[in-house]
């Protein structure tokens, strides 16, 4: 076994979509929507099958079909008040997950330290790990205490001198993910000034996982933190069109940045993917060209989808309490965290072997009320996992049918 393999073990995804296909429950574990994503994203892949040009069944531009990396120029452009340069400041990728990939692998050295919050999409570590790197790694924590009403994402904070603490000269990057997966949070500009303070005082790479950008409610604003004073220069940002488009099957995504980065990325593109199939970098390319022309308009996907979202998320949150559970409200993103432990006496977790018990909650939950969560330890490193075992995660990006059951059957268990 090659040492940049060692210790990788199969990730929380395969152990529980295998679960999910044994046991075949109300699954609101894996995020994903299950209802039809917008007619005209789906159709354009019909249309594209149907388009006389041969060569969109061809091998397409590697570092990106021109039409997609145009599309996005032309979206981020005006987004980030800077003009991107479609061919070096832009790079198509298979999902945001290679995103991530190809921006760790190009700007990770062996040694170099990793700055992780906590809790973190679970891919992060074993990435900086392969690498070489070192993870450091800062857990979010609860500020409200017991009793004091509904938690909000914006209760999760970094304590800031621990945080300061973590900078240092070997220090390389910093992975910031917001709106956060898996507890919603949407980082504030004040939380987001600070961060950018200490990349630019150590002289730190921030990679911003951004896939839930469109989706923030109740007024939240989604800060992209590239935009901050001196920020552009060392930031990469990442999206995915499985989020934006809810199409998480087609795995494209993109990162974005100035040339001097994106470059470090396109050499592990080019040296591991080389190039992203054609007919769905087409169909996203029309896709964005649909939205664009309609940008901040109310008719906008990106504003309809959070839109109806915030409608689930708030019946979520009801029905979650409504059982016994204290749900955290996400201010964005498809996920809900819920502190299961007041129902602690209604579980018989003695059968289930794992060391975790937001594990052993979640499988009996599977097994025994036919209703799939996400154990959030998985998003901690080792010695922190304690600080998720009182959660589960729930996806809330479900037809209402889906979500209407959930609640039956939570509301039937005696
Ligand atoms: N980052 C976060 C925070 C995610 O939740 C996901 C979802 N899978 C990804 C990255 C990867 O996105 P994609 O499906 O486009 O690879
Ligand atoms: N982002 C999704 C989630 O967190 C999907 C994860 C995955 O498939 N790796 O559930």
């Amino acid at each position: 076994l090659p040492k940049r393999l060692q210790g990788s073990t199969p990730s929380v995804w395969n152990e529980y979509i295998a679960l999910a296909m044994q046991y075949k429950p109300l699954n609101l574990g894996q995020g994903f929507p299950d209802d039809a994503a917008p007619e005209y994203v789906t159709h354009s892949l019909a249309d594209i099958a149907k388009d006389e040009n041969p060569l969109l069944h061809q091998y397409t531009r590697g570092y990106g079909h021109v039409r997609l990396v145009q599309a996005l120029s032309k979206l981020y452009s005006g987004l980030v008040s800077k003009e991107l340069n479609p061919l070096t400041d832009i790079l198509i990728t298979s999902g945001a997950y290679e995103a991530l990939y190809s921006t760790i692998m190009g700007h990770v050295d062996v040694g170099d330290e990793v700055i992780i919050i906590e809790p973190f999409f679970d891919c992060y570590e074993p990435m900086v790990k392969m690498a070489g790197g070192v993870p450091r790694f800062i857990p979010l924590k609860l500020r409200k205490t017991e009793g004091e009403g509904p938690i909000s994402s914006a209760d999760w904070v970094l304590d800031d001198a621990e945080f300061e603490g973590l900078f240092n000269s070997k220090t390389k990057m910093i992975i910031l993910n917001t709106p956060h997966n898996p507890i919603g949070k949407v980082f504030n500009r004040k939380e987001l000034e600070r961060i950018a303070e200490l990349c630019r005082k150590w002289n730190v790479l921030c990679v911003s996982d951004e896939v839930y950008e469109w989706l923030v409610f109740d007024g939240a604003e989604h800060i992209r933190i590239c935009t901050l004073p001196g920020m552009w220069d060392r930031t990469i940002t990442l999206g995915s069109a499985g989020k934006t488009f809810s199409v998480t099957g087609w795995k494209i995504g993109w990162a974005y940045g100035p040339a001097q980065l994106i470059r470090n990325l396109q050499m592990v593109h080019q040296n591991s993917v080389y190039t992203c199939p054609t007919p769905l970098q087409e169909g996203v390319a029309r896709s964005f060209e649909v939205e664009l022309a309609r940008l901040g308009k109310p008719e906008s996907y990106f504003l309809s989808l959070p839109r109806e979202l915030k409608q689930k998320r708030d019946y979520m949150a009801k029905f979650l309490s409504d059982a016994g559970m204290r749900p955290t409200i996400p201010e964005g993103g498809y996920f809900m965290l819920a502190d299961w432990s007041p129902l602690a006496n209604k579980v018989d977790l003695s059968s289930e072997p794992d060391k975790h018990r937001d594990y052993k909650f979640t499988k009996w939950m599977t097994k025994n009320m036919g209703l799939q969560g996400i154990p959030p330890s998985a998003f901690y490193s080792e010695p922190n996992k304690p600080l998720g075992e009182d959660f589960v995660r729930y996806c809330f990006i479900k037809k209402q049918e889906n979500l209407d059951k959930a609640a039956e059957l939570l509301a039937k268990w005696k």
